[in-house]
């Protein structure tokens, strides 16, 4: 079986410990390989790596990080099927979405943050009586970077493209769950000339290598995605020690539909927002509030369109949805369904798990599942699922919907839909979320500042905001002699 290997110093290592855990195949229930349980010590090797390497890296001409992170992006692309194939594999999800959106966004990530840094620039003040202040914006040191499971690669190069491009050197943990592409990401760094320690990747569980990270006095920034559990523990740990941190955490997002929607789009974004990577997307529409006016037809059509999904073989084209991520998730998943019929949910179409044939009996699939009949403040409106799981809400006005959608701990992203840009403009302002989509979903400007409020994160990361976060500003004030 194969094993996986940390990358430290611009080596691929085994565990300290000679310890491995199971890597599955979610589609398959079966294990395909294993992955470095590592530990503390596997920890302080990649951090004083790194702390080595930060010394000439940061001294790098803009130029030449830029050169290096473009080499990544060639070997990203010529590696593109192998990549397509492996994170399908890994994470249960279809290749055409592999394909289409993972692993593009993981060469794109790196290509905009290369280019985005020979464009950073800062600012300057001059004062009225002969001063002037300009800020300097310097590399900070070793960032940690600790990712999740739902977009493997996709969000690794999303935090690891911009730590590099400002100057730091990183150490990253990619979920245990998920951590293929990140391995033959080292390989890719390795063959791209990337100089040892800039990047390390040390694999294993949260509560220890991402716990390390996180405690280790010489690792001096965070960034850290995943739920909002982990991010209080990991703010925690990270307060105490001043350390900078960014946390995007987890979401219940609402869909808002208004009656003077257009219908057929309305619901074709919501099956979208609702069940893409299964409904494994932190910006994932997992609460349907509907116009009572128009609540039975869309229902009817919402219904229809869901029960014409194809769910099956990751391989095949046609499977709009794939397996969940691990056998874990999905039991909880189909908890959160069976606590929903328990509190009088009705469930219109799915709740079920799919036994597929062959190779795949084994497979963590679960039906694409709506539920109706749940009070906005009932549990499973309250908590975030994160599985091919949405409930339907009828509401009456404006004011009710905006007050409903506003009603949980989180604050990530929204959807509204009318035709009247008025409404859209004026719901926008009043949602509580660092996102709000109007007519769409999941449309993504890599120069936006992207984040959660509320308990679905801290800061802002994309385009200059996450470049700003990877650098610390320092004024500099010059005092000019008015006198010869
Ligand atoms: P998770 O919090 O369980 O794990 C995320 C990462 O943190 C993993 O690498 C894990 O090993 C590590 N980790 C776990 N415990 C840790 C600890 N004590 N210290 C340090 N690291 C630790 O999340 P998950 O289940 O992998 O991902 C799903 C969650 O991520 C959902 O809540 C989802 O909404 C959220 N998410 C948010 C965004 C966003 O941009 N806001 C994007 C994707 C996913």
């Amino acid at each position: 079986m194969e094993k996986l290997k940390n990358y430290i110093g611009g080596e691929l290592v085994g565990p300290i410990s000679k310890k491995h855990l199971n890597n599955f195949n979610p589609s398959t229930g079966k294990v395909y390989s294993l992955i470095p349980d590592s530990g503390k010590d596997d920890v302080a090797q990649a951090v004083q790596a790194a702390k080595t390497a930060f010394v000439s890296w940061a001294k790098k001409t803009k130029q030449e990080r830029f050169r290096v992170l473009m080499n990544v992006v060639k070997n990203i692309e010529d590696s593109f099927e192998l990549l397509v194939k492996a994170e399908s594999f890994d994470t249960g999800k279809p290749e055409w979405l592999t394909r289409s959106v993972d692993i593009p966004r993981c060469s794109e990530n790196i290509r905009f943050f290369a280019t985005a840094s020979l464009h950073f620039d800062s600012k300057l003040h001059d004062m009225d009586g002969g001063a002037i202040n300009y800020t300097l914006k310097e590399p900070i040191g070793v960032v940690g970077a600790i990712s999740p499971w739902n977009l493997p690669l996709y969000l690794l190069t999303w935090k690891i493209a911009p730590a590099l491009a400002a100057g730091n050197t990183v150490v990253a943990k990619p979920s245990e769950i998920t951590p293929y592409t990140a391995f033959l990401f080292s390989e890719i760094c390795i063959k791209s000339g990337v100089p040892p320690g800039v990047i390390n990747i040390v694999h294993g569980l949260g509560n220890l290598v991402g716990e390390e990270i996180v405690k280790h006095n010489s690792v001096s920034v965070i960034s850290f995605t995943g739920g909002t559990k982990t991010g209080e523990r990991i703010a925690g740990i990270a307060a105490k020690k001043f350390k900078k941190l960014s946390l995007e955490l987890g979401g219940k997002n609402p869909n808002i539909i208004f009656s003077d929607t257009h219908l057929e789009k309305s619901v074709d974004w919501a099956l979208k927002s609702s069940f893409l990577n299964q409904g494994q997307i932190c910006l994932c529409g997992s609460r349907l509030f509907v116009e009572k006016k128009i609540y039975s037809d869309f229902k009817e059509l919402f219904v229809k369109k869901t029960k014409s999904l194809v769910l099956g073989d990751p391989k095949k084209d046609n499977s709009f949805l794939g397996a969940v991520v691990s056998k874990e998730h999905m039991e909880n998943i189909l908890k959160k369904i069976s606590e929903a019929k328990k509190l009088g949910g009705i469930i219109l179409t799915g709740g079920k798990r799919r036994i597929l044939s062959g190779n795949l009996r084994g497979g963590y699939f679960v039906e694409p599942t709506i539920i109706e009949g749940l009070g906005y403040l009932e549990k499973t409106n309250q908590e975030e699922i994160f599985g091919p799981v949405v409930c339907l809400i009828p509401f009456n006005s404006e004011d009710d919907v905006v007050k409903m959608a506003n009603s949980t701990v989180y604050g990530l992203s929204a959807s509204i839909f009318t035709e009247n840009i008025s409404r859209a403009h004026r719901v926008a302002a009043k949602i509580k979320s660092g996102v709000v989509w109007i007519n769409s979903w999941l449309i993504r400007d890599l120069r936006i500042p992207f984040g959660g409020m509320k308990n679905s994160g801290l800061g802002r990361e994309g385009g200059f905001d996450s470049l700003n976060f990877f650098t610390e500003q320092k004024n500099v004030c010059l005092k000019i002699d008015s006198e010869k």
